[in-house]
């Protein structure tokens, strides 16, 4: 499996030229490829590559924005999005169920459920292929679960929104927002995921990049989990 992130910035409006456009993952296994998420700045520069499936993660703008036009294959996206870009022209509508697996080009993937907003409820991908197991989470407040949903995965795709700064909030008694980094590290320590690596990046790491990564690496050796920040166009061949 190889994972291309084509876009590592969130919502933020100051990208630089590290993190200059919104969240996109590629998923390319056996000469095929999946995209998911596809933010408003990606609009008018699809298709660039040729992917089988786009898949959702939630339907705020950054995530979704890039489609208002279309798509040039499937969408697959949960009930809690589709209710929500129900206008966008796309032809090819697929209903994803969380927690039920399904295969893409012979990549298994897996919906759950995320607590990260309720205008726009959110979910995150387990991605198996070859022998490697991923989660991709780029918007999360709380993981329901976290101990089933990690069970085996070597890499976990984290929200990298917040690194210090509190972005989490309760309405009607759930958590909202998104986790800080060093929240996401410990829930990687506490599930034995050996590896962390940041996308959905927010204005702390825009503004200091290096001096966070310094941070993070430095508490990830303390837990033993390997911690880094992904870039637009980083490349990870995964066996
Ligand atoms: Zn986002
Ligand atoms: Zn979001």
């Amino acid at each position: 499996m190889k994972l291309t992130f084509h876009g590592t910035l969130s919502s933020t409006p100051y990208g630089n030229p590290r993190h200059s456009r919104q969240s996109m993952l590629e998923v390319a296994y056996g000469g095929r490829r999946l995209l998911i998420d596809c933010g408003s700045n990606w609009l008018g520069r699809l298709p660039f590559i040729d992917p089988v499936a786009l898949l959702l993660t939630h339907a705020h703008d950054d995530h979704v924005g890039g489609l208002v036009r279309g798509a040039p294959c499937p969408v697959y996206a949960h009930a809690a999005t589709w209710e929500k870009i129900c206008r966008f022209p796309l032809l090819w509508r697929v209903l994803v169920t969380p927690q039920q697996p399904f295969f893409i080009a012979g990549i298994r993937l897996q919906a759950f459920v995320l607590q990260h907003s309720p205008r726009a409820p959110a979910v995150g991908y387990r991605i198996q292929a070859g022998r490697s197991t991923v989660f991709y989470c780029p918007d999360v407040a709380r993981i329901p679960d976290r101990d089933r949903v990690l069970r085996g995965v070597e890499l976990f795709i984290a929200d990298g929104a917040s690194v210090h700064r509190s972005l989490l909030r309760f309405e009607d008694g759930m958590l909202y927002g998104h986790a800080s980094l060093f929240t996401q590290l410990q829930w990687c320590a506490e599930q034995r995921v050996p590896c962390m690596l940041a996308s959905h990046c927010g204005e702390e790491i825009i503004e200091n990049e290096s001096r966070i990564v310094h941070q993070l690496q430095h508490r990830a050796r303390k837990l033993r989990v390997k911690a880094d920040i992904a870039h637009d166009g980083m490349t990870l061949k995964l066996p």
